[in-house]
């Protein structure tokens, strides 16, 4: 309330896929087929698009991943944002960080003596601002430090190197976490902003916390005829998603946001190796039960 943030609760039943539609599950509704949420994405840039300028939602997020790790569910609780109004994918870092200190700072304060009692763990409330990284310096700095990124990851980096430029800034910057900016548009979303001077770059982040993955956020693309022109570039068809193109037709304000992963973040916050403790109850691809 402080910072003018309204809560929305948007539809997790949805006719089209916000994100890429390979981590999708699809369900049967009625004589049509119907998903569940891969985030609320489309909804939170409704939002904006109505004039709210400043949206949080706290909810269930749904990916069919078959991967079998330590940070990865099927179901988990998106904590996302968006806002209107800014300039850069820059103002949504710092709003980021801003929120992220202060969870910290409560926390610590609430419950810091309980924490360190029963995981062992002292909370160190990170110092604004956190260090930014562009992804094409984090490329070189792993090369640097003799990391080699699998082939397969062209202009992405793979949690090996997460936590290797993590243990970099660590060294570099004495900080638990790393912004990586200005991701290359072939691992980004057709709606990330590209960057004027570099259109083969997006005006994008990822956030790193003790090496870990917990945020992807940007600046979206707001402007009607360029939002078209990158959907169709990334082989999308009009049609399913032209409710979504719709909310830009009459205007649109700047904006930008990001998803974070909750139980990502309390992993990070108590120390955990893995998400499954971070929730009451794990859904994973071979847990439908209990
Ligand atoms: P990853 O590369 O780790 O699979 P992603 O790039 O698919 O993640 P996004 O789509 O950017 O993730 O989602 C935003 C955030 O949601 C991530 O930074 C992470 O914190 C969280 N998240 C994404 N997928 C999962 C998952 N399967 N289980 C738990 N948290 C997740």
């Amino acid at each position: 309330m402080k910072n003018n943030f309204i809560e929305i609760h948007s539809p997790k039943l949805v006719g089209a896929p916000s994100e890429s539609g390979a981590e999708l599950f699809t369900l049967d509704y009625f004589e049509r087929k119907a998903y569940l949420a891969q985030s609320p994405q489309f909804y939170k840039q409704m939002a904006m698009a109505a004039g709210f300028e400043r949206i949080f939602e706290i909810g269930p997020v749904f990916r069919a991943d078959p991967s079998f790790t330590a940070r990865h569910m099927t179901e988990f609780t998106g904590v996302d944002a968006e806002i209107s109004w800014i300039d850069s994918h820059e103002d949504v870092m710092a709003s980021e960080e801003a929120m992220l200190q202060h969870v910290y700072q409560t926390v610590k304060d609430k419950h810091g003596d309980a924490i360190k009692e029963l995981f062992g763990v002292d909370i160190v409330v990170p110092t604004l601002p956190f260090p930014r990284i562009t992804m094409r310096e984090t490329i070189e700095i792993l090369k640097g430090r003799g990391y080699a990124l699998p082939a397969d990851k062209k202009g992405d980096i793979d949690p090996g190197g997460e936590r290797e430029i993590a243990a970099y800034v660590k060294e570099k910057f004495n900080h638990d976490f790393v912004f990586i900016t200005d991701w290359p548009i072939t691992v980004r979303p057709f709606y990330h902003m590209r960057k004027e001077e570099d259109p083969t770059l997006t005006r994008s982040f990822d956030l790193i916390a003790c090496g870990l993955e917990i945020t992807t956020g940007a600046q979206r693309e707001h402007r009607a005829d360029v939002l078209l022109k990158q959907a169709e570039e990334k082989g999308l068809h009009a049609e399913p998603i032209q409710f979504y193109l719709d909310f830009f037709k009459y205007g649109c304000p700047p904006h930008g946001g990001y998803g974070l992963g909750l139980s990502r973040l309390l992993m990070v916050l108590l120390g955990m190796n893995n998400i499954r403790e971070a929730v009451y109850i794990f859904r994973g691809p071979t847990r439908l039960n209990p």
